[in-house]
């Protein structure tokens, strides 16, 4: 998940919804999907779908957009989908931007006359471009704020910028305090060029202190000098800023390789269970298929892509035949530009559909606690709402409006209500685009709680439209 879609979550409001008791009219309905619905958890948390699901996913390794690890994901799950027995299986294609981190990614603090050099943990953030080949060697500037830059000024000249603003820990939502931190690391290079910076250094964006880089999307701003930005670990970030007030003049070495491939064509991977009565009305369920390179993308976002599948094969296991089309789309490309949620909206078969709900899963596998389902005065939150009792034993504590995210964004601009299963996210930014995003950072039942909430909430949405 990135910043675009945090914004989203930021707008969400933290009104808690209290569960009312159905309204008169849905007393049969509550009934008839209770039985529903736990059939559904009794199907999913008696096996481990889901976790496997991802396992598989996962197993492809990295699936950096545009890279041989994301085209092998895009054809694993079309098998899936395939053994999944889900129908309308296919590719759709999406053109896409591919990077490659390269090899190397190595940074120091230069020995001075009383210590030695002090090696950095760093990784090249998302698009930056590489080094010369034998690196580049600068004194450094911290900052704490893109603003600070402006009343340094000329003193930037060919030095390299620490941008040091940790995420703030006061605040109880980890997504806000990464927020609020995350525009050095997208923004941070092009403004310090603007200056005559040679390069930037970024603290990385987590909670943990911890020697694990967490690399994420970079921007350029076109007419500034393109300059290497690097993600540093926030332990190593600690370091430097410590050695920075008792040495004025330090200066840092960095070298890196990564560079800009040009496009290729990649693909968003589409199944669905086909609605029996209005098969052209359609509720999708999604996460996306691309992931960061540290780690494996286990919970962003094979984790999401898991529970998605997941929430149509329970409902294809346990019998259902949704009134609705049920969709799942594992979408290409959210990290690097959220070209697959653009794409998938431009395709000549939605000229004939039409998007009610748009559900995307970008949060982690982490426990789920809530629902964020609509706009804040929206029919399908009421709906939800009255619904509440059928999800509270599952988890979910408060059903709000939001929901949305990148890869849904364009079907909610065309009129389809965002939801999302809201988790627990106090250790998401402990892993999230780092080497720590890994299989065993994913616990089973959690990751299954979420494809069963998601099944049920698809379900309902299914048969009573919003
Ligand atoms: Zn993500």
């Amino acid at each position: 998940m990135k910043i675009r879609s945090v914004r989203t979550l930021l707008t969400l409001a933290l009104l808690i919804c209290s569960f009312r008791p159905g309204a008169a009219g849905l007393q049969d309905g509550n009934r008839t999907f209770q039985q529903t619905v736990d059939r559904l958890r009794e199907a999913g948390l008696s096996s481990e779908g889901a976790f496997d699901l991802l396992r598989r996913i996962a197993s492809v390794g990295p699936r950096l957009t545009g890279s041989p690890g994301a085209a092998a994901a895009v054809e694993l799950s079309l098998r899936l989908m395939a053994e999944l027995g889900f129908v309308n299986v296919h590719a759709e294609p999406v053109e896409v931007g591919h990077w490659v981190r390269g090899e190397v990614a190595e940074a120091e603090v230069t020995a001075s006359g009383t210590r030695a050099a002090v090696p950095l943990a760093v990784c090249a953030l998302g698009g930056s471009v590489g080094t010369p080949d034998r690196g580049l060697t600068a004194p450094v500037v911290e900052v704490l704020a893109l603003d600070e830059l402006g009343r340094l000024g000329p003193n930037l000249k060919g030095k390299i910028v620490f941008f040091n603003r940790p995420m703030d820990r006061r605040l109880a939502e980890p997504f806000s305090a990464y927020g609020g931190a995350a525009d050095q690391r997208v923004n941070g290079a092009s403004a310090a060029a603007r200056y005559g910076a040679v390069g930037v250094l970024v603290r990385s964006l987590t909670l943990r202190e911890d020697r694990n880089p967490h690399t994420g999307l970079m921007q350029y701003d076109s007419g500034v000098p393109r300059i290497p930005a690097a993600a540093v670990s926030t332990l190593d970030a600690e370091v430097l800023s410590a050695l920075l007030k008792k040495e004025r003049d330090l200066s840092v070495s960095l070298r890196m390789n990564c560079r800009d491939m040009g496009r290729v064509t990649s693909a968003n991977v589409i199944g669905e269970l086909t609605g029996t009565d209005l098969p052209d009305e359609v509720i999708l369920v999604g996460g996306h298929l691309d992931s960061w390179d540290l780690g494996v993308g286990a919970h962003d976002d094979a984790a999401g892509c898991a529970a998605s599948l997941e929430a149509l094969r329970l409902i294809k296991a346990v019998g259902l035949r949704p009134r609705r089309t049920i969709r799942v789309v594992l979408f290409m490309d959210e990290e690097f530009g959220g070209t697959g949620g653009r794409a998938y909206v431009r395709a000549p078969q939605r000229k004939s559909e039409r998007h009610l709900v748009a559900a995307e899963s970008d949060r982690g596998g982490f426990v789920p606690v809530g629902l964020a389902v609509g706009g804040r005065d929206s029919k399908v939150l009421e709906k939800i709402t009255a619904y509440g009792s059928l999800f509270k034993p599952l988890g979910v504590s408060f059903i709000v409006p939001g929901g949305g995210g990148v890869d849904v964004a364009p079907l909610v601009e065309q009129g389809a209500e965002p939801a999302a299963v809201m988790i627990n996210s106090q250790a998401y930014f402990d892993v999230h685009h780092s080497a720590l995003d890994v299989v065993s950072s994913v616990h089973p039942r959690e990751l299954e709680l979420q494809a069963v909430i998601l099944a049920a909430l698809v379900y309902i949405l299914a048969q009573e439209g919003i």
